[in-house]
């Protein structure tokens, strides 16, 4: 390792400052009245499913069976180029969201894809560990780091079963279908850095009955895998792990909320890039 130079106290003694001001963000949680189911699908273990959601509607991704993480792709649902930007969502909101965040869409569009308006494991916060629930910071397990890190090919991984939920629901081939998964919104995972910067993971504080619902800017495409890793306190890349369903429920607002409703337009700047 380099010696620290004479300066090295003066230069970590720098003052940070925020990236982004939170307060420009529109963080009001809207109020959709009373709801009304209007559609159910059931996503078995290790396996994942698509699910359309009309604008205004409600997302309430349910756990109804045991402690199990969901790993989810949001798309435009006309046009999967559209798709959820884990990254800025992380630097526009912090690590892990909740409700009154947003879930912000890719490059070039940038616009609201969805807001979070009730997170049942809210009350969680920062553990002694320093994890949070519902992460933006990982990615989704997927059998190529499996390979890279010498293990056998595993085929439920989150990554392949967003993948065949997509190509399912698009009639996609499936190497296209896989060219639209995305890095994802771990919903009930809980996740934090460890004092050196490493990833780490614990077993998710959720139980069934606990939920996250995301009212839909625009009409979206959802697909959600429920991840082999079940509670996500060990391992990935294996059948091992007690793993549960996961309800996706789309709930409509009541009459009146979506009247006069605004879907966000794509973000405004020219794409002339200087030239
Ligand atoms: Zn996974």
């Amino acid at each position: 390792m380099p010696e620290a130079p004479p300066d090295a106290a003066a230069r970590r003694a720098v003052a940070p400052v925020a990236v982004y001001d939170p307060d420009a963000l529109d963080r009001k949680i809207p109020d959709p009245g009373p709801l009304t189911p209007v559609d159910t699908i059931r996503v078995p273990p290790r396996d994942a499913r698509a699910i359309h959601v009309p604008a205004g509607h409600v997302l309430r991704i349910l756990s109804i069976e045991g402690a199990q993480v969901g790993d989810l792709n949001l798309f435009a649902a006309d046009d999967l180029s559209e798709r959820f930007f884990s990254g800025k969502t992380r630097a526009l909101h912090g690590t892990h969201v909740t409700a009154g965040d947003r879930l912000w869409s890719c490059l070039p569009y940038l616009r609201p894809m969805a807001t979070i308006i009730y997170d049942s494991l809210s009350w969680y916060g920062t553990d002694p560990h320093g994890c949070r629930v519902h992460d933006v910071i990982g990615t989704r397990c997927d059998p190529y780091t499996g390979r890279l890190l010498g293990g056998d090919d595993y085929h439920r991984c989150c990554h392949s079963n967003l993948t065949r939920a997509l190509a399912d629901a698009t009639d996609l081939p499936l190497p296209e279908a896989e060219g639209h998964v995305h890095d994802v919104l771990n919903v009930f995972m809980a996740t934090g850095f460890d004092e050196t910067g490493r990833y780490i993971m614990k077993a998710s504080p959720v139980r069934p009955g606990d939920r996250l619902d995301l009212q839909a800017q625009f009409d979206l495409l959802a697909v959600l895998s429920t991840c082999p890793g079940g509670d996500c306190g060990s391992g990935h890349s294996s059948d091992d792990a007690p793993c549960f369903p996961i309800d996706l429920q789309v709930l409509a607002p009541a009459p009146g909320v979506l009247e006069g409703w605004q879907v966000p337009p794509s973000n405004p700047y020219d794409r002339s890039h200087g030239r």
